[in-house]
């Protein structure tokens, strides 16, 4: 802007509300495959398969030849990529994809990935699972020195590093990019030439690798998405490496150095697929051997088993074998809501419990019922279920947990709340009980959890998986946070900032 005189106008410093915001939010699902002349198609496919990993919105990017093309909406994938029409609107032999979560914090459009720009290098997709612990701080240098931002997605940092990189070739700017960011990160990258599927060194957030029988190798978060288009698993793309298609070529590197891995734990706990494997692992035995481990922790003389369907039924099942007591489906799940968090505010989410859940009267009757959930976050479902089994005509009810108390946040994309919503983070065992209305509550233990993924104790000097929601040891720097917790240091920065 000018004066009258044609003088720039003095310009108001820009101090950018970042550190204000609420964290970023983003727990998703990624595919992306290459080489196969019905790419777009297959990577709607593979997005129905990862819709449990986000139902906010979804988006396609497909290269056609140096061309890119991209459809997205805000839905779920079967009421958007629904009509032959939007499938020949995403040509191509490579397309990447990816499901977004929804959460409480701003939505909309600008934020729905694949993200997609025109960079020096040629065009440039990403789509990326997982949560950056320092995106707010790089956010603002970028900001400082001219990156114009899209949306309030972490994910985009990674495209204005790549953008800005020094680097010569797109592979080598992306490594520059994935270097410079912190947190947890499993991200589908597509360039005119290349396919690309990155893990974070610790290995938070899950990617395999998979190929049809055509040789068109595929990048998935689960292997469910392989399963639907009858692709094989080769195997996962292991923590801290880069691994590139070219030309039908498949080539791997690990840029970060050496880290012992820490893949997520609640994956295993209630965020993967159960018919999917982590690191080759079945979900679903998994899931029953937590069970198996919570009722050799916390058994009950009770008549019946009742699963919290569907995240609490193959520990149930577990529970169930391990006791010795009768499996019931003591209450039904009407399978046409969605899940309870994707309602934003308390009052509707408590709703959307009743929606979701009826008790069967029949089974509950004057019984001793043992209910397993997965886990525990705000309390909300498991207070709503246990009066229900009541009303229902339950003697007795029973509340265990098939992970250990949830007393911390996720910051690695996992959509838990601040630690004052955190129902385990504010009370005792006994509060808790009285405040879900429960004749009895118990959770496995950390331990028992351990036993149940991986045979082994945990090793408390250096822990196998990240479980930082139970256990509030956090893998990576939180540099966002540390910035947020300190209000001098931000009103400082925001001085120089001023004076600059
Ligand atoms: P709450 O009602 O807040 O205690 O949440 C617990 C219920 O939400 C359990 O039945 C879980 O299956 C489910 N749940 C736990 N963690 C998450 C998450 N991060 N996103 C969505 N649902 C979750």
């Amino acid at each position: 802007m000018t004066d009258r005189n044609h003088r720039p106008l003095p310009m108001e410093p820009f101090v950018p509300h970042l550190f204000e915001e609420d964290k970023f939010h983003d727990e998703c699902g990624v595919f992306g495959i290459c080489d196969h002349p019905e790419s777009s198609a297959l990577t709607v496919l593979g997005l129905h398969a990862l819709q449990h990993r986000g139902q906010e919105a979804a988006g396609v990017v497909s290269c056609d030849e140096s061309q890119f093309h991209s459809h997205k909406s805000l839905g779920h994938v079967a009421d958007n990529f629904n009509s032959q029409p939007v499938i020949e609107s995403l040509p191509g032999d490579c397309s990447i994809g990816h499901v977004r979560y929804s959460t409480s914090g701003g939505s909309g459009m600008r934020n729905i990935q694949p993200l997609f720009a025109d960079l020096s290098a040629g065009g440039f997709a990403v789509a990326h699972n997982g949560n950056l612990t320092n995106a707010l701080t790089l956010r603002q240098l970028l900001v400082s020195k001219g990156s114009i931002f899209q949306s309030t997605s972490d994910s985009e940092v990674i495209i204005h590093l790549v953008a800005t990189s020094t680097y010569l070739t797109l592979k080598d700017r992306f490594i520059d990019a994935l270097r410079r960011i912190e947190g947890a990160f499993a991200i589908v990258a597509l360039s005119n030439d290349s396919l690309i599927g990155a893990r974070d060194p610790l290995g938070v957030r899950p990617l395999v690798l998979g190929k049809l029988s055509n040789g068109s190798c595929i990048f998935a978060s689960e292997t469910c998405a392989l399963d639907i288009i009858g692709a094989d698993y080769i195997r996962d793309v292991e923590p801290g490496e880069v691994v590139t298609i070219t030309g039908g070529k498949i080539h791997s590197m690990k840029p970060f150095g050496t880290h012992k891995p820490r893949p997520c734990i609640f994956e295993h706990v209630y965020f993967s697929r159960p018919d999917s494997l982590s690191g080759g692992q079945s979900i679903y035995k998994v899931r029953k051997n937590i069970g198996k481990e919570l009722a050799k922790e916390a058994k009950v003389n009770a008549d019946l088993v009742v699963p919290v369907p569907d995240s609490g039924t193959p520990a149930a099942i577990g529970y169930a074998q391990e006791a010795g007591i009768p499996f019931e489906l003591g209450i039904i799940r009407n399978h046409y809501v969605g899940r309870t968090f994707i309602e934003p505010s308390d009052q509707i989410r408590h709703l959307g419990v009743k929606l979701k859940h009826n008790a069967n009267r029949g089974e509950l009757e004057g019984k001793i019922v043992v209910l397993v959930d997965d886990s525990i976050v705000r309390g909300t479902t498991s207070t709503k279920i246990v009066d229900m089994v009541r009303q229902a005509g339950a003697k007795e009810v029973h509340m265990r947990i098939a992970s250990p108390p949830t007393t911390g946040p996720c910051y690695y994309g996992v959509d838990t709340p601040e630690k004052d919503k955190l129902l385990a983070a504010n009370m005792t065992i006994a509060e808790m009980t009285k405040y879900i209305g429960a004749d009895s509550l118990d959770f496995v233990s950390i331990d028992g959890l351990y036993r149940a993924v991986s045979e082994s104790m945990r090793d408390s000097d250096n822990p196998q998986y990240c479980d930082a929601c139970f256990t509030g040891e956090y893998p990576t720097s939180l540099t966002d946070k540390e910035q947020k917790d300190a209000p001098a240091q931000i009103s400082f920065l925001k001085e120089i900032r001023l004076k600059s």
